[in-house]
């Protein structure tokens, strides 16, 4: 087996990789508008409501429409993943494995193409989709190979005349509900995680990103995954979502989204209904306010280089992304000068041609949630950038910059969840440290310093899950910098990291008398 590495990104400035992402969107413009149905037990089956998913740059481009699930269509799946489970659970994990493997191989070879889809589906700009689908395989390969580690369980002792075994073994059915941002690595790697560790699984993609989802299904189809084992069912979450986190026979729930929908998932999934005979486990990856902290002896071009990638990235829609930064009071004006500069000078547009630094956010929803933020920042702090929306077209709303803003100013302390970053200076590195913390989340962070004193300083107090030093604070790599947060940022469920699948499965102790 080759060792993992992660998948390269590719270099758009080489005239053939242009070339071929370009072929990639011609692909994906032949198939915009078709019909995805649900898949049930291996089964197509299309029903008259459909959720209808649109290119966010252009409201009036149909990517796909989508066949819509109800409580009857859960409970098919529901029964199909069940008795699925029979039969999957006992499949090698070696063989497992294989499925993954191959499926990584399916996607690489469809790589611009799944990245085209991104672009249109979820409004990616070129690279932000590129990396999407090079975290897709990422997961692939990593979780694959976690499985064979784990596959002989762990070492325990056994005295003498006795022999003891320790042994992983699957969970059950698992609902796997994915995000739109990472619409094709966290919904690739959820369901994988999943079934890779011998669970059967439910999938409910975001509704403004299923048609990738459709295709990723295709795609472990194809690289051959039995029917049942992973069912496809696109709906709302009020009527498919909670009826399967109540269901007695879900056995775990894999969540990654907003955290008003992840504590709500969490609490319902605690209450045990009739028939069920076990506690569900969740896995809950949710939101972030994530902090830049610049220090007084810190290079001061990569600290406003770092906030504006990381905070304007794929248009802010990042949980990891850089909503807040914390400059020292000796370097601020500099540094704030500076990230405006940067921030005018970003372009931004439709993602499609010109590939722009930014693209437009995902519906009208975040439009108008973002936008609302922004009037709120004008009341808070000062505007120095951005600070425009037009949702005429696609939903495009300006990278926006506030400074001079307290640190408990709700631009400072709320998910926004748009390209909108809020800036605060602080009297010294302990006082940095201090605002950094002062939030319900605990993600990323990253410190930019040439202090070592400070930077453990940070290492210890900053409490984050991902702290980075002197680079920014997303772009997370799997199985290089795991990842998941404290706090209301979720369970602290590192996905791409070693520890990962055993969440998907529970440990047995066998004991032998000799
Ligand atoms: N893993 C991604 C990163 O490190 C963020 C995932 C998310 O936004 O949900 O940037």
């Amino acid at each position: 087996m080759i060792p993992y590495k992660h998948e390269p990104f590719t270099d758009f400035s080489l005239e053939e990789n242009k070339k071929a992402f370009e072929l990639g969107l011609e692909t994906v413009r032949a198939y915009l508008g078709q019909d995805y149905p649900l898949v049930i037990n291996g089964e197509r089956v299309t029903t008259e409501e459909k959720i209808i998913s649109y290119n966010p740059a252009n409201k009036l481009e149909v990517v796909g429409r989508v066949s819509k699930a109800n409580k009857k269509l859960a409970e098919q799946a529901m029964q199909a993943a069940d008795e699925a489970f029979k039969s999957w659970s006992k499949v090698k994990p070696e063989i497992r494995a294989d499925i993954l493997f191959r499926a990584s191989a399916i996607v690489r070879r469809r790589k611009h193409e799944f990245s085209a889809l991104l672009v249109k589906e979820a409004g990616k700009p070129w690279n932000e989709a590129d990396a999407d689908t090079a975290e897709a395989i990422d997961f692939l390969e990593y979780y694959g190979r976690q499985m064979l580690e784990l596959k002989g369980g762990m070492k325990v002792e056994s005295r003498p005349g006795e022999f003891n075994r320790y042994n992983y073994i699957p969970l059950g059915v698992g609902v796997v509900i994915s995000p739109w941002n990472f619409a094709f690595a966290i919904m690739a790697g959820t369901t994988v995680a999943a079934l890779v560790s011998g669970n059967t699984v439910l999938l409910k993609p975001a509704s403004t990103t299923p048609v990738v989802a459709a295709k990723f299904v295709e795609v472990l189809e194809e690289a051959g995954l039995p029917k049942g084992v992973l069912n496809y069912i696109p709906g709302s979450g009020k009527e498919v979502g909670d009826y399967l986190v109540d269901h007695p026979r879900t056995r775990f729930i894999s969540f990654t989204g907003s955290r008003d929908v992840g504590t709500r998932i969490y609490e319902r999934a605690a209450k045990v209904h009739p028939g069920q005979i076990w506690l569900k486990r969740v896995i809950a990856e949710m939101g972030g306010k994530d902090t830049i902290i610049v220090d007084k002896e810190a290079d001061l071009e990569l600290a406003a280089q770092s906030i504006v990638k990381s905070a304007f990235g794929f248009s802010g829609q990042k949980c990891s992304a850089c909503s807040r930064a914390v400059v020292l009071e000796e370097v601020y004006d500099q540094v704030l000068d500076r990230v405006i500069e940067l921030t005018k000078e970003l372009t931004f547009g439709d993602t499609e041609d010109g590939r722009p630094f930014m693209g437009p956010v995902i519906d009208q929803a975040a439009f108008d949630k973002i936008t609302s933020y922004i009037s709120i920042g004008k009341e808070e702090g000062r505007l120095v950038a951005g600070g425009e929306g037009d949702d005429a077209k696609g939903y495009f709303i300006q990278p926006t910059v506030f400074a001079d803003l307290a640190p408990d100013a709700r631009i400072m302390q709320e998910e926004i969840f748009g390209p909108v970053v809020g800036i605060t200076k602080a009297k010294d590195f302990d006082h940095a440290l201090e605002i950094a913390n002062n939030t319900d989340y605990g993600l990323t962070g990253a410190v930019i310093t040439n202090n070592r004193m400070n930077q453990e300083k940070a290492r210890e107090d900053f409490h984050v899950g991902n702290l980075y030093f002197n680079r920014g604070c997303t772009g997370a790599i799997v199985g290089y910098q795991p990842f998941g947060g404290f706090n209301m940022s979720g369970t602290d469920s590192k996905a791409g990291g070693p520890d990962y699948l055993l969440l998907h499965l529970q440990a047995k102790t066998t004991s032998e008398m000799l």
